[in-house]
């Protein structure tokens, strides 16, 4: 077992000094996360030695390439607590796997009188593929209500089902802006009794807590690479394997054939019908790499260490009179949304990169959710493994600096 308390020396971006000498606090990593050196060594060993294409050559480099990238695959199922490896399909990432999904397996079947359910809180990327599929077919989108507290009102959701036409329920397992966990389950649960498929967009909980999709008892699962220490450019879609078998490919091309006639062609078997081409293959073994570091730290204490981080930030950011923070107090994941009353967003994150302190300001591709908040944007703080007490002490002292500049509870300009 490796310890999170000494991590942070795995991750060669962090020991940088930034904005004229600071040392940099990154906290940043809902956007991508920082990649510890095995990721990064992994990627560099199978470009110095194991370079190949994968599946179609018998050459010794061909062969430890294509058993490379299916160990990856073997790696990332089992994390998920995937039974079948062939249910684990290799895509860019999480807005590439949830398109599939409603491209593939969505837009064929939907009609006029069918319905989606999402929620206020969903990234673009949960919400645009779907609105695409309502504009292709006719069928309805359908909203879960939100509590004040940005949890969703599960009453509202119970009623929602009540229509008898939703036939996909397509929801974030934590909010990339609020913080807020999701039940997943239980509404997997509930959505199954009316013969809803339910999609989860797991970017921001694969990452940073124990996720099962056994337990969850959802259909699909969607992830990406970068946000759980990978390469850019890789990440999951995990779904059951009928459902899987029964949705056409989305791109035709090498590798995803079975047979190929002048007119016609027939499919290779999941997962390689939806791997179109060359695979993104160094990167899937970057993801594998990056799966057994989660692994050597526990994704319980992943999920513990972010527990006690978010709580002191809250805690400490709290207790500054003109922060505004969002979300939930309790049951949350390590992001921290929040504004300085009367200082725009992008210049408290302007003032704080000036202290070294790395953070997002905008809309963070929810900018439905924004207009719940009545917000044009907020700051966002976001924290993972490699990230200390220290690192929120640093955070409030750069937000001491912008009430320095603006004036504390200034009004807004
Ligand atoms: N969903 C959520 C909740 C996210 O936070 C993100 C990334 N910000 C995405 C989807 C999209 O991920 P990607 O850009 O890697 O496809």
């Amino acid at each position: 077992m490796r310890s999170i308390e000494t991590c942070r020396e795995d991750f060669p971006a962090l020991h940088q000094t930034v904005a004229g000498g600071r040392p940099l606090v990154y906290l940043d990593s809902a956007a991508t996360a920082q990649k510890p050196r095995s990721v990064i060594e992994a990627e560099a060993r199978f470009y110095e030695r194991d370079n190949a294409n994968v599946h179609r050559g018998v050459h010794t480099l061909a062969v430890r390439a294509t058993e490379a990238y299916e160990r990856a695959r073997r790696a990332v199922a089992r994390f998920i607590g995937a039974t079948d490896p062939a249910c684990v399909v290799f895509v860019r990432g999480t807005t590439e796997a949830i398109n599939l999904v409603a491209r593939s397996y969505a837009q064929p079947r939907l009609g006029p009188d069918d319905e989606i359910v999402l929620t206020p809180m969903e990234h673009h990327s949960n919400m645009v593929p779907w609105q695409m599929v309502a504009q292709a077919t006719g069928a309805r989108l359908r909203y879960v209500d939100l509590l004040p507290d940005g949890t969703l009102d599960l009453a509202s959701y119970e009623r929602l089902l009540e229509s008898g036409r939703v036939r996909v329920v397509a929801v974030t397992h934590q909010s990339n802006v609020l913080g807020t966990i999701n039940p997943v389950r239980e509404m997997a649960e509930r959505a199954h009794r009316v013969g809803a498929v339910v999609v989860v967009d797991a970017a921001q909980s694969v990452p940073h807590q124990p996720v099962d999709v056994r337990q969850l008892g959802c259909d699909f699962l969607a992830f990406s690479g970068h946000k759980m220490m990978g390469p850019t450019g890789i990440g999951v879609l995990w779904g059951r394997r009928e459902l899987l078998e029964s949705m056409p490919p989305l791109f035709g091309g090498g590798e995803m054939i079975r047979e190929v006639g002048l007119f016609e062609s027939t499919y290779n078997e999941v997962p390689y019908k939806f791997e179109a081409g060359t695979p993104p293959i160094a990167q899937a073994v970057g993801l594998g790499a990056a799966v057994e570091y989660l692994e050597s730290l526990g994704m319980e204490q992943v999920r513990a260490h972010e527990q006690r981080l978010v709580a002191y930030a809250l805690e400490r950011l709290g207790q500054m009179p003109d922060v505004r923070i969002y979300g939930p107090r309790q049951h949350r994941g390590g992001v921290v949304s929040f504004n300085v009353e009367g200082v725009h967003p992008h210049d408290v994150a302007t003032i704080l990169d000036q202290e070294g302190v790395a953070v997002r300001a905008g809309h963070h591709c929810a900018q439905p959710l924004m207009r719940w908040l009545d917000v044009p944007a907020t700051v966002r703080a976001s924290f993972y493994v490699y990230n200390t007490p220290e690192d929120v002490d640093a955070l409030v002292r750069a937000l001491e600096a912008v009430r320095a500049i603006f004036g504390a509870g200034a009004k807004p300009r």
